[in-house]
């Protein structure tokens, strides 16, 4: 039967905001999606709740050790984010080994991780290749193929930060206790922590390795500072009474 030409106007038109998707979702027809994105709409937390930070950790092979370290560390910042009364928590949502845009991913972090302190952050700042940001999440964690930097590297949009751990050193025996604590410490930038001077603490720059084995516990500890401004960027806004944020301190320039 054919359609009138009113039943045609009410079919809806794209957006015309909407990019071109290349790859696979261009195959697929609508009413395919439609399906799929209500899945991932339940399966996802509501978006601007800001509670959860969806890791997608990407490494050059699956049984990479690193990636244990990588869970331990966000096993120790969801314990220190609940010990502070905080409800923001990091999830680890997908490792994914090898995938075909690795290359232009590390190409991306090298340039970072050597000029990272001459180069503007943000919409001035070097542009994440789409096989990054493909890879969605709030954080990427590289463990990268090379012997770089290790950094934190803040992204408008999603992913919001790039994390890149250094490849391990081939013939050294592994210091699991430093590595660990060095994943730890990349992912406090990610929750918006900064430098403290010093070598006894998990957010210090510059650091003593020395430090991280002898820490109880296996993990150097956080400062009064980072514990305050932890509270000030995730703590409740205060709804009742005077207006303002529950738990904040003093934090000293
Ligand atoms: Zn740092």
């Amino acid at each position: 039967m054919a359609r009138s030409r009113a039943s045609r106007a009410r079919v809806p038109r794209r957006a015309p905001t909407a990019r071109p998707r290349p790859g696979w979702a261009g195959t697929l027809s609508r009413r395919a999606v439609v399906p799929m994105l209500i899945a991932l709409a339940i399966a996802l937390p509501a978006a601007g709740q800001g509670l959860e930070r969806r890791l997608v950790v990407v490494v050059p092979e699956a049984d990479d050790p690193r990636v244990e370290h990588t869970r331990a560390a966000i096993a120790f910042w969801n314990r220190t984010l609940a010990d502070l009364g905080l409800d923001v928590r990091m999830r680890e949502v997908e490792v994914v080994a090898g995938p075909p845009g690795m290359r232009a991913i590390e190409t991306f972090a090298r340039f970072v991780s050597q000029r990272g302190g001459r180069i503007p952050k943000g919409r001035d700042g070097p542009q994440p290749p789409p096989e990054l940001t493909a890879l969605g999440g709030d954080v990427v964690v590289l463990l990268s193929r090379q012997p770089l930097l290790p950094f934190a590297w803040p992204l408008i949009g999603s992913p919001d930060h790039l994390v890149a751990i250094r490849s391990l050193r081939s013939g050294r025996p592994r210091d699991d206790t430093v590595l660990r604590n060095v994943i730890a410490h990349e992912l406090g930038h990610t929750l918006g922590l900064r430098h403290n001077r010093g070598g006894a603490s998990l957010m210090c720059g510059p650091c003593s390795s020395l430090a991280a084995r002898e820490s109880p516990g296996g993990w150097l500890p956080l400062t009064a500072r980072d514990r305050a401004l932890l509270r000030r960027l995730h703590g409740k806004v205060e709804t009742l009474g005077q207006p303002g944020r529950a738990g904040v301190e003093a934090v000293p320039d």
